[in-house]
This record gives structure tokens, C-alpha cells and sequence, in this order.
């Protein structure tokens, strides 16, 4: 359980990962990791600058290998988020790309640059890469690896920061354990093997990207295909060809939704795949929809956070859950609480209440916030900030933050989500945010942000009457927005999520 990556120590001529046209097999990746792991075993801690290359990916399995905690940072990260980073995780070396020019703070740190290519005994091959299906791999190493033994369950693997969503992004210290559990659980909901190709276009500085989506693959056995950057065209032929399954955000989704109805290539490699997962934010209703109107495939989503890594998920073989984000994964125990601290019991899909969880997915600190860290747990429970309801198959459902997404209007506790879900059925309304803003009568009055829809027939927006209307009669009246506001954009952050705290009136 421990050994969190068997596959390395066969050093097998399978494709473990695959950047565009350059790929590593596991006897590369072995080599690579192990020779660049000798290298930083007296490190105290390491940042990686984390770009979506093979090079990111071979520098954090090399800093698990050797026991080193590994701190992924975001390379297009603002300088003060990034003096935050560096000043509060303290790493004595950074691992890059080479002719990377690294920012202030980092560029006054030793540095690695890291050559995936390290520790192979010949290469015979020009830049296509590795292993193309079928074909003999052109690299060869010297035969299985001396990899150095693993640290224990409990030593911290990386260090990753939160999305900063409601605030700084606080450094999360996830242990070893975490991971295997997290990556084990998976591999029950999504029968996930070493035969799954992953399709990938996430960044690698969060859990979602990295852990999932690089480490997940590679503790099967199995294979990534990033994308570099995330595009249609790349998904589309990726899922064409060896690819499995794809994991995206639901800005992605919003994407592949909105073409897939017009380009049937597309709509097929979306069909063909064997599970599409969705996860980091909620994907609207409207999307997944669209999506299985237009594939007969559904999205399953996963709900996680940085700290606990994944809680649940939809199953592979629960066909019943569309909009909700499954069950709890293997070993993962979550319960509802009410304000006042209380246990809701009911699994009546009507019952909000904020998430708590426990299990062996769980982190083990904030970074030099022990009052953060005491905050957060209620007993031996984390308390996520997130709302939602659970329905008698024991689905939660996600309404939304409590702190952001949970207004307070004419003595009604409203969630955002479904008023968000409603303006976006609207044909006029392309993205849709809702917040609470101070009222004197109400509470708070409900807010909607609108992008309209691009309208090919040059007709006007919809007017905010028409969106209050609207919501009023599809929810209630006391759910209608007072305001509406009409934007070019959503603020979001890289991972796609809505910044609620840019948007005031
Ligand atoms: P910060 O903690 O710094 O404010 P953040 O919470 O966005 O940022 P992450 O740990 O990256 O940082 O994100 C976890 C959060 O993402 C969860 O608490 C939840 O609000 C949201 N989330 C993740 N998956 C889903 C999902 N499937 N549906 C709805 N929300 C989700
Ligand atoms: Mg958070």
C-alpha cells in the first residue's frame, strides 16, 4: 500500500506518460525519477514549477521517490501569490524545465533542470516519442531499476496549495497515505486499469491535475496523454485514438458541450470514451445534458478538495445521478451537520447541510497555520465549507460554499447553485453567477451576474426582467434575483472556478 508507484519498479516498455510528441515508458520514467531522486535525497523540500510537461511530471515522482515533500507551484502564479508560496513553504531547490527564466523569488533558489531523458542507456530515436502503438519503444535503459525504499505511509508527500478561491491559498500538507487511498478508492468507483489511457488538459499544481491525472495513471500501471493545453480538437483526437477517459473541469465540459452538437467527430470520440469525469467546480445541468443529447454519454462527476483529496463519487455503474456528485468513496466517511451543530440524518435529497468528512484521504496540517488547521476539524471530522443535500441512494448533492454561495434572503436560506442552474436554461444566458448582497428589507437580496449569450441574429440580450421572471417561475418567487448585473466574463482562476469574491455591486 505504501509503495505508491509498483508499475516503476518493472521498468516495462509500456508508455506511462505522453506530452504531445514526446512520451516516457515506465523503464524511462524509472530511470529518469530514480537518478534525479539520488540527486535531491538531502533536500529538506522542493519547489517544481509546475508546467503542464513531461519534465514537471518526472521531478515530482522523483521528489516522492526520494522522500522529499514536493511544493508545485503555478507558473503563471501573480508575483505576490508566488512571494507567499516561496516564503511560507521554504524550499531549498527548485526543479524546472530547462531555459526556463524563473521569477524572483524561485531564481534566487539552487535549481535542477530536470532531463526527462536522464539515466537511459541509449536512445535511437528521433522526437516522435517513445512508444507509438505497436512499435518498439526506441529508448532502452539498462534493465530493472534500483529505486531507493519509500518513507512511511505517513510522510508528507506534497505540498499543495488551495485554489484560492475564498482566499489566500493556504499549503496543504498531504501524506503519503492520502494518495494511495485516494488512487485506490478511484480504482473501485471507476474500475480504472492498467489498460485506461487517460486524456488530460488539466494544469499540475493542483490536486486534480497532478494527483488524479498524473499519479493516478502511473499507481495503475496505466497511461497519460496530455494535452499541453486543453482544446476540443485535442480531446477529440485523443479520444479517437488509444484514449479512455477524460478528466476535465466543467469549463472544459461547458466547451465540448457547446460543439459537440455541431461536429459529429467530436461527439463520437465523446461517446466512445469510457467514462468522462468532471470535477474542482459544478458542472451545470444544462451541460451535462447537452453533452448526452449530443454523445448518448453521460459525465460523471467527483467532488474533492485539496485537502481531503476525493471524498465521493459517481460510480461507474450508478447510471441514476446526474448533477450529483455520488456516494462516499471506499473508506471515506461523509455526514451532514446542520447549524447548530447537529447530524442530519435524513437522506430525503431536500435537507442542506454543511459536509463533513473523515478517512484516510484526509491531510495532515496546514502549512504554519495551526490555528487554520484547529479550525477546520470538528472532533476527528474535516468541515469542508461545502453545503449539500443527500438523496436515498446516499448521492450528496453539491449547493454550493457555505460561505459564498449560501444567501440569506427574507428569512430563506437559498442556495446559489440552483438559482445559477436556472438562468443558465435560459437561451440568453451563456454563464451565470449568483451572490447575496447587503439589504436592509431582505437580509441580503440575491444578485445574478450574466454573460449573455452571443446571439448569431444580432437580437438584443434578454432584459434583467425577463431573467427575474424567469427564475421566479421555474423556482419561486422568493428565489427571483433582484439585480442583474451583465458582464463580458466571469472572474475565474486557472482551474476555470468562479471568483465570487470579484464579483460586488
Ligand atoms: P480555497 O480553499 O483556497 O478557497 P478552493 O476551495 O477552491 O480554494 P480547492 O481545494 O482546489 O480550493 O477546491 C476544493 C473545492 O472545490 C471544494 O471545497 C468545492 O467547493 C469545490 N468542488 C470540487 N469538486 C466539486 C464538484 N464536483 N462540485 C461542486 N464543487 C466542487
Ligand atoms: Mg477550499
Amino acid at each position: 500500500m505504501n509503495e505508491l508507484f509498483p508499475a516503476l519498479r518493472t521498468a516495462s516498455s509500456r508508455t506511462a506518460l505522453r506530452f504531445q510528441d514526446r512520451a516516457l515508458t515506465y523503464g524511462q520514467l524509472a530511470a529518469a525519477a530514480g537518478t534525479l531522486a539520488e540527486r535531491i535525497g538531502a533536500e529538506r523540500r522542493v519547489a517544481v514549477w509546475a508546467t503542464p510537461t513531461l519534465e514537471t511530471s518526472v521531478a515530482v515522482v522523483a521528489a516522492l521517490l526520494a522522500g522529499i515533500p514536493a511544493v508545485p507551484v503555478n507558473p503563471k502564479i501573480g508575483e505576490s501569490e508566488l512571494a507567499h508560496i516561496v516564503s511560507d513553504s521554504a524550499p531549498t531547490l527548485v526543479l524546472t524545465e530547462p531555459g526556463t527564466e524563473l521569477p524572483g523569488p524561485l531564481a534566487a533558489l539552487p535549481r535542477i533542470d530536470v532531463d526527462p531523458y536522464e539515466g537511459h542507456e541509449e536512445y535511437e530515436g528521433t522526437e516522435s516519442g517513445a512508444t507509438a502503438e505497436g512499435s518498439e519503444p526506441r529508448w532502452t535503459t539498462a534493465g530493472p531499476v534500483e529505486l531507493p525504499p519509500e518513507p512511511g505511509a505517513e510522510a508528507p508527500a506534497v505540498i499543495v496549495y488551495t485554489s484560492g478561491t475564498t482566499g489566500r491559498p493556504k499549503g496543504v500538507v498531504i501524506p503519503r497515505r492520502a494518495i494511495a487511498s485516494t488512487l485506490d478508492a478511484l480504482e473501485d468507483a471507476w474500475q480504472w486499469t492498467a489498460d485506461d489511457v487517460l486524456v488530460h488538459g488539466l494544469p499540475l499544481f493542483h490536486v486534480h491535475g497532478l494527483i488524479l491525472g498524473i499519479l493516478g495513471p502511473l499507481r495503475r500501471g496505466g497511461t497519460v496523454h496530455h494535452l499541453g493545453r486543453f482544446s476540443t480538437e485535442g480531446v477529440a483526437r485523443e479520444l479517437a485514438g488509444a484514449g479512455t477517459m477524460l478528466f476535465g473541469v466543467p469549463t472544459m465540459y461547458h466547451r465540448l458541450a457547446a460543439e459537440a452538437g455541431d461536429n459529429p467527430a467530436l461527439a463520437k470520440a465523446l461517446g466512445g470514451a469510457r467514462l468522462l469525469v468532471s470535477g474542482s467546480a459544478a458542472l451545470p445541468l444544462t451541460d451535462h445534458q447537452k453533452i448526452t443529447a449530443a454523445t448518448g454519454a453521460r459525465v460523471v462527476e467527483r467532488y474533492g478538495m485539496t485537502e481531503t483529496l476525493m471524498n465521493t463519487a459517481v460510480r461507474a455503474d450508478d447510471t441514476g445521478a446526474p448533477g450529483t456528485v455520488g456516494v462516499p468513496l471506499p473508506g471515506v466517511h461523509a455526514r451532514l451537520v446542520d447549524e447548530s451543530g447537529t447530524v442530519i440524518e435524513e437522506s430525503d435529497g431536500e435537507t442542506v447541510g454543511e459536509i463533513q468528512v473523515r478517512g484516510p484521504n484526509l491531510f495532515v496540517e496546514y502549512l504554519n497555520r495551526p490555528d487554520a488547521t484547529a479550525e477546520a476539524f470538528d472532533g476527528g471530522w474535516f468541515r469542508t465549507g461545502d453545503m449539500a443535500t443527500r438523496d436515498a441512494g446516499g448521492r450528496y448533492r453539491i449547493v454550493g460554499r457555505k460561505a459564498t454561495d449560501l444567501i440569506k434572503s427574507g428569512g430563506y436560506k437559498i442556495g446559489a447553485g440552483e438559482i445559477e442552474n436556472s438562468l443558465l436554461e435560459h437561451p440568453g444566458v451563456a454563464e451565470a453567477a449568483v451572490t447575496g448582497e447587503p439589504d436592509e428589507d431582505l437580509g441580503e437580496r440575491i444578485v445574478a451576474w450574466i454573460v449573455p449569450a452571443s446571439d448569431e441574429n444580432g437580437g438584443a440580450a434578454p432584459s434583467p426582467q425577463e431573467l427575474i421572471d424567469h427564475v421566479a417561475a421555474q423556482l419561486a418567487p422568493h428565489k427571483r434575483p433582484r439585480v442583474v448585473h451583465f458582464l463580458d466574463a466571469l472572474p475565474r482562476n486557472d482551474m476555470g472556478k468562479i471568483l465570487k469574491r470579484g464579483l460586488h455591486a
